[in-house]
């Protein structure tokens, strides 16, 4: 690794630019586990939905962010959804991103969800995308139960 310095106006203070790795684990809780093992073993998507404001959440938690009660009924979700916004990347950021740029990266309201999931976008002319565009979850072959367990959503052609 090579190191860059800079003098920071005339105060003589150096900025050393690095970066740090630091391996960690997420427990993804029950809510979460069963939520990537459909995914893994089914290639289902599941949200789950709030008894007393009836907002179907996905990817889905144990508590309503609007009302904070309990949520336990899962509610089986369409791998189909419309595109709320999205946006493209271009620059390169090493070590952080899914993918070599130009990609691009989407929120998805799936059909039967009330909120936005966050995935990428695949098939797809960079220059072609636009809000409203219909999309499909592709799965990849060989699941390792993560969220890159769905590859990306592609445009659903006419
Ligand atoms: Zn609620």
């Amino acid at each position: 690794m090579s190191v860059q310095s800079e003098e920071l106006g005339n105060t003589g203070t150096l900025i050393y630019p690095s970066r740090i790795r630091l391996p960690y684990t997420w427990h993804v809780g029950k809510v979460g586990s069963r939520f990537y093992q459909e995914i893994k073993d089914n290639c289902k998507i599941w949200g789950i939905k709030c008894p007393k404001c009836a907002w179907v959440f996905v990817p889905p938690r144990e508590t309503c962010p609007r009302c904070y009660c309990d949520m336990r009924e899962w509610v089986e979700l369409s791998d189909t959804g419309t595109l709320l916004t999205y946006t493209v990347t271009r620059y390169a950021v090493p070590g952080i991103q899914p993918l070599e740029p130009p990609f691009a990266l989407g929120i998805i309201k799936l059909d039967g969800a009330s909120t936005g999931l966050v995935h990428l976008l695949g098939e797809i002319d960079l220059n072609d995308i636009s809000v409203g565009l219909r999309v499909k979850a592709v799965f990849r072959e060989v699941r390792e139960g993560n969220y890159l367990d769905i590859k990306y959503f592609k445009p659903i052609r006419a």
